[in-house]
């Protein structure tokens, strides 16, 4: 199949799947997914499918991204932080869909790589980071909108204090190797309401730093 067709197919899944927001629909058309991965799995980069890239860690399935790229409800006048950076797949769509990203990565490797790859396909608007996301971007008060793309069994307090009155945080809540629930939590005042938006399956959200040998 050639790379527009399966461009279009994609589009057509994830339309069949649900996914009606425009925005986001024209950014997963948009961002190259192939640039995101290894060689080997250029062919497959319009599969609705994870697949791994490296350090035990995967690119989220389109469908995924696409779902919780729509549950986010960002607009482009939003500033966003996105925790577990990976390939930077995931911040490439969003920086199509909100004014700036923050985004950062455990694995000092992967958010280097992420770094320069963004760069490289001008994402300007993204800001890339190396540090443990549990705690939230030091010295940036508040985001308007925060997704979390590794799965924790709590949401850690760092990112609830940080997300904006009226803000919107989505992420993945539950055990490691099992279906985790995809939340969403919208912060009005000291009020947070949560909603789930259904099973979903993510690599673990792990606090601290790996050790440098393990980078
Ligand atoms: N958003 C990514 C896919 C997420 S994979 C993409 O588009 O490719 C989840 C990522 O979260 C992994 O790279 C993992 O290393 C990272 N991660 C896990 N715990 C983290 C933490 N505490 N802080 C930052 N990143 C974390």
């Amino acid at each position: 199949m050639s790379e527009p067709a399966a461009r279009a197919k994609l589009l057509a899944a994830l339309r069949a799947e649900g996914i009606a927001d425009e925005r986001v629909l024209d950014a997963i058309k948009r961002v190259p997914r192939d640039r995101f991965m290894p060689p080997a799995f250029h062919e497959r980069a319009w599969e609705n499918a994870a697949l791994p890239i490296g350090h035990g860690q995967t690119i989220s399935q389109p469908y995924i991204v696409a779902l919780m790229s729509e549950a986010l409800e960002v607009s482009d006048r939003h500033i966003v932080l996105e925790i577990g950076t990976g390939s930077g797949y995931q911040a490439a769509v969003l920086s199509l869909l909100a004014r700036r990203v923050f985004t950062v990565e455990r694995h000092r490797a992967m958010a280097e790589t992420a770094e320069k790859r963004l760069k490289e396909l001008r994402y300007n608007n993204v800001t890339c980071r190396f540090g443990d996301g549990t705690k939230g971007w030091p010295g940036q008060s508040t985001f308007d909108r925060i997704m979390v793309t590794a799965a924790g069994n709590s949401l850690p307090d760092a990112l609830m204090t940080s997300l904006a009155d009226g803000g919107v945080l989505v992420a993945p809540v539950g055990e490691e190797k099992r279906d985790q629930t995809l939340m969403r939590i919208r912060r009005t005042g000291d009020e947070y309401a949560v909603e789930e938006l259904g099973a979903v399956r993510f690599v673990p959200l792990v606090a601290g730093l790996p050790r440098a040998a393990k980078g």
